[in-house]
């Protein structure tokens, strides 16, 4: 049969594996931690004990490999806990490049413990193709992309990237959880390994906290990421896999309305006064466009932008607003945003005049009367 639509995968993909042998059409929740051992000893293969294996999550990784067309996929109980599984699966002494504009909590991680695992990383302008070619070294194991990139939204050429990381061995991993597998399917584009905070956009409600690792082949790299998963054992709970699934049927449509209403916000903030810049790759102006275009269906919900003015009077904006909470995080079908810099801390190099906006649900026109009513008075 013809390959399946990601509406369809999504409403389909987590309905396999039903965990009760009666036919609901939607799957049960499995609590149970511990199984029996048929006939008194352990048979391979069959379930023997929740953190190495659950039909929820077995559900949710299957639905989440099928959306990005992977081979397999390992589900975390947060999204640092997934990109943490890919940085311990480097060997130790590996050199390791890192794009310079990269979610905080990844350059944290990186900060904390790239030490003590022994990795050599380098942070560089991932957007800079001879920048990448020049910093590829004969140890560098993993390549690690983001785009668009947090908070400044610069878009980095999977295809070309990929292509000078495979040229040197190095496994490429992709943080999607912006574009999301509706506006991006890294492992298509070259990429080995496409990673997730599901937190955001796949959650979308602001409910569930979690993490995926999905991987374009079973190879060794992706073997060492499930050993960490299962011996670590930052799995999410059956619940929460369970959860996910089922925001995940929706999310194709909730990604497309996210898409539509950002395009709408964008236009109307990069023709405000207030506004300094606007980071939205959907933009003409936006200088990662035509690769934005080739490589996305669309440009997503995120949008950062600069205020005409400092610190002092983006927060103040930001404190404006009625409808748009002010708020960390992304993806939930309310609208929010953030002076990112002063949730960052002192350290980040993020803009001090930079808010960060993640476009919800509501109706666009809603959504620009608040912004409208914040920036003006
Ligand atoms: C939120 C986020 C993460 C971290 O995910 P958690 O689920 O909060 O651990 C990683 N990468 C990006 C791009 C994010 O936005």
């Amino acid at each position: 049969m013809k390959k399946k639509h990601i509406e369809t995968i999504a409403i389909h993909g987590s309905m396999k594996k039903s965990v009760h042998e009666n036919d609901t059409i939607v799957p049960g929740i499995e609590v149970s931690t511990i199984y029996e051992h048929r006939g008194g000893g352990y048979h391979e293969g069959d379930d023997k004990y929740i953190r190495l294996s659950n039909p929820n999550r077995s559900q949710l990784e299957n639905v989440l490999s099928e959306l990005e067309n992977g081979a397999d996929a390992a589900v975390f109980s947060s999204g640092m806990a997934a990109i943490s599984s890919v940085f311990q699966s480097v060997d130790s002494g590996a050199h390791v490049l890192v794009p310079d504009d990269v979610y905080f909590g990844t350059r944290k991680l990186i900060w904390e413990f790239a030490k003590k695992w022994n990795l050599d990383v380098d942070f560089i302008d991932m957007t800079d193709l001879d920048a990448v070619r020049s910093s590829l070294k004969k140890n560098t194991k993993l390549v690690w992309l983001e785009t668009p990139s947090n908070p400044r939204l610069l878009i980095t050429d999977v295809i070309e990237v990929s292509k000078l990381a495979k040229d040197k061995g190095a496994v490429v991993a992709v943080d999607n959880t912006w574009p999301t597998p509706y506006n991006m399917r890294p492992l298509e584009l070259g990429a080995d390994l496409s990673v997730h905070s599901t937190t955001k956009y796949l959650g979308g409600h602001s409910d569930i906290l979690g993490g995926a690792v999905i991987t374009k082949s079973k190879d060794t790299f992706f073997e060492h990421i499930r050993l960490v998963q299962k011996v670590q054992g930052a799995v999410p709970s059956p619940r929460d896999c369970w959860l996910l699934s089922r925001s995940i049927r929706s999310f194709p449509y909730r990604m497309r309305a996210h898409n539509e209403n950002a395009r709408k916000v964008a236009d109307f903030l990069s023709k405000h006064p207030k506004v300094e810049d606007v980071y939205y790759p959907g933009l003409d102006s936006h200088p990662g466009h035509e690769i934005a275009k080739v490589q996305m269906n669309d440009f997503g919900g995120m949008i950062s932008f600069l205020i005409a003015g400092g610190y002092d009077e983006a927060v103040s904006i930001v404190g404006k607003s009625e409808l748009i909470k002010a708020a960390t995080s992304l993806g939930g079908i309310e609208s929010i945003w953030e002076h990112r810099k002063s949730s960052e801390g002192e350290e980040s190099p993020t803009p001090e005049n930079l808010i960060r906006l993640s476009v919800g649900l509501e109706h666009p026109d809603d959504i620009i009367a608040d912004l409208k009513q914040a920036l003006n008075e």
